[in-house]
C-alpha cells in the first residue's frame, strides 16, 4: 500500500516518457487503399459510390431503414431537429452533463436547451427529471449515451409516447452499445453519430443521421441537399432553404474500411475497458462505465469516477497523469456551468461528478505496458 509510481511510463534504458495518447484512430492498409482509390478514381459518375456504400454498411450494422452521411454529428442533429420543426419559443430537454455539440444546434435553431440532471450510476439523463421538465413548449428530448453508457431508453421512450414528444438519440459516443438487443441510435425518432478522429470509428470528421421514419428521412434528405427535393425536375431549384452538411466521398471511403472492421474496433474498445476494470477492481470508492444486465457498453471512453469520500479529485488525477506524460481528459463540465447558459446548481450530480472523474487513454493500439502504467498511476493515488 502507498507505493510510489516510479517512472512506469519509460522505455527500458531511457529517461524518456513517451506520450500515452488519449485517443487515436485505428488506420490500416484498408483505409489507406480505399481513400487512395477515392482520391484517384472517385469522381464524375463515381463521386457518390463510397458515400452510398458507407450508408448501406451503416444501416445494416445498426438495423435501421435510412441513413444519411453528414459532415459531422452536430450537422446531423441540426438537420434532424430542423426537420422536426424545432424553432424559436420551443424547448429541448437534454442532460446537463454533455458535450456542447448536442446543445449548439438547439441554440442555432432559436430554441431553448433545458438541462436536467444525470443519474449517479449511469451518468446519463434522469428520466424522472425529464418528465418533470416537460412543458407545453417541449418539442424533443435528446438522449445522449455518455461515453458508451446507455440511457434508460424504455423509460424515456414511454415518457415520449405518453406526452407525444420525440426522443432523439445522440449516439455519437455509443457505436457498439446495445440496449436489450437494439443498437444505440436505432431506437429514437432519429439517431446521430460522429466520426470525429477521437471516436471509435472515424472518417477524420464526419457524422450520420439515421431513422426508420420515411417522412423524416425525406425531409432531412431534402434539407441536406440545400433544400432540393429529389423529385424536383428543375435544375438548381431549391424548394426550401436547406443545409450543406455533406460528407465527401474520400471521407466515406475511410468510413467503408472502418465499417468492415467495426466488430474488431468495438471489441477492442470493450477489451480495454475490461482491462482497466480488472486492474482497478480492488480500489474502494471507484466506479467505471456501467453495463446493466441486458446491455452492452460500447466503451468509447473508459472513465474512472471516485466518490467524494476518497478525496480523489480531477486535479489530483490530472497532475498524476501529467507526471507520467499520460494524456487524460476531464469529465464533461455541466453545460449549465458554461458562460452562455444559466447556472443550474440544483443539478447536483452533474455539478459534482466532473470534479472527481477522468477519461483514461483507450486508443485501439494501447499496449499492456501502457494500460499497466495508467492503472498504476490511479492505484497509487487511491491507496
Ligand atoms: C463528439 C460528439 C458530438 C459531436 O460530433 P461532431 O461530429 O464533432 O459534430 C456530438 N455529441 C456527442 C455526445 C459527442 O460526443
Amino acid at each position: 500500500m502507498g507505493w510510489k509510481v516510479r517512472n512506469c511510463n519509460t522505455e527500458l534504458g531511457t529517461q524518456m516518457k513517451p506520450r500515452i495518447p488519449h485517443t487515436k484512430p485505428s488506420i490500416t492498409e484498408l483505409e489507406i487503399r480505399y481513400a487512395t482509390d477515392a482520391a484517384a478514381n472517385g469522381w464524375g459518375e463515381k463521386c457518390y459510390e463510397y458515400i452510398q456504400r458507407f450508408e448501406e454498411a451503416f444501416k445494416e450494422h445498426l438495423g435501421v431503414e435510412y441513413a444519411i452521411a453528414t459532415s459531422s454529428c452536430t450537422g446531423a442533429l441540426h438537420m434532424g431537429m430542423s426537420a422536426l420543426g424545432i424553432g424559436p419559443g420551443d424547448e429541448v430537454i437534454l442532460a446537463d452533463t454533455n458535450w456542447i455539440a448536442t446543445a449548439a444546434p438547439v441554440v442555432h435553431l432559436g430554441a431553448k436547451s433545458v438541462f436536467v440532471d444525470i443519474l449517479e450510476n449511469t451518468w446519463c439523463l434522469d428520466p424522472d427529471l425529464v418528465e418533470q421538465a416537460i412543458t407545453p413548449r417541449t418539442k424533443a428530448i435528446i438522449a445522449v449515451h455518455l461515453y458508451g453508457n446507455l440511457c434508460d431508453m424504455d423509460q424515456l421512450l414511454a415518457i415520449g409516447e405518453k406526452h407525444g414528444i420525440p426522443i432523439i438519440e445522440d449516439a455519437a459516443e455509443a457505436i457498439g452499445s446495445v440496449y436489450h438487443g437494439k443498437r444505440a441510435g436505432s431506437m429514437g425518432r432519429f439517431g446521430t453519430f460522429s466520426f470525429h478522429g477521437t471516436k471509435t470509428i472515424t472518417t477524420g470528421e464526419g457524422g450520420m443521421f439515421v431513422t426508420n421514419d420515411d417522412a423524416l428521412y425525406e425531409k432531412v434528405l431534402t434539407l441536406s441537399n440545400h433544400g432540393r427535393d429529389r423529385r424536383q425536375t428543375k435544375q438548381f431549384w431549391p424548394d426550401m432553404v436547406g443545409f450543406k452538411y455533406k460528407m465527401s466521398n474520400i471521407q466515406a471511403a475511410i468510413g467503408c474500411a472502418q465499417m468492415e472492421r467495426i466488430d474488431e474496433l468495438t471489441t477492442r474498445k470493450r477489451e480495454i475497458l475490461a482491462a482497466y476494470r480488472e486492474r482497478l477492481a480492488v480500489l474502494p470508492g471507484l466506479s467505471m462505465n456501467p453495463e446493466p444486465v441486458g446491455t452492452i457498453n460500447g466503451a468509447w471512453m473508459p472513465t474512472v469516477v471516485f466518490t467524494l469520500e476518497t478525496g480523489i479529485t480531477r486535479e489530483k488525477l490530472q497532475d498524476a497523469f501529467a507526471a507520467e506524460n499520460i494524456d487524460a481528459r476531464v469529465f464533461f463540465w455541466p453545460l449549465s456551468a458554461l458562460p452562455m447558459f444559466d447556472e443550474i446548481r440544483n443539478n447536483t450530480n452533474a455539478w459534482s461528478i466532473h470534479q472527481r472523474g477522468m477519461n483514461v487513454p483507450s486508443y485501439h493500439e494501447i499496449t499492456e505496458r501502457e494500460l499497466n502504467c495508467v492503472s498504476e498511476v490511479i492505484k497509487t493515488l487511491a491507496t
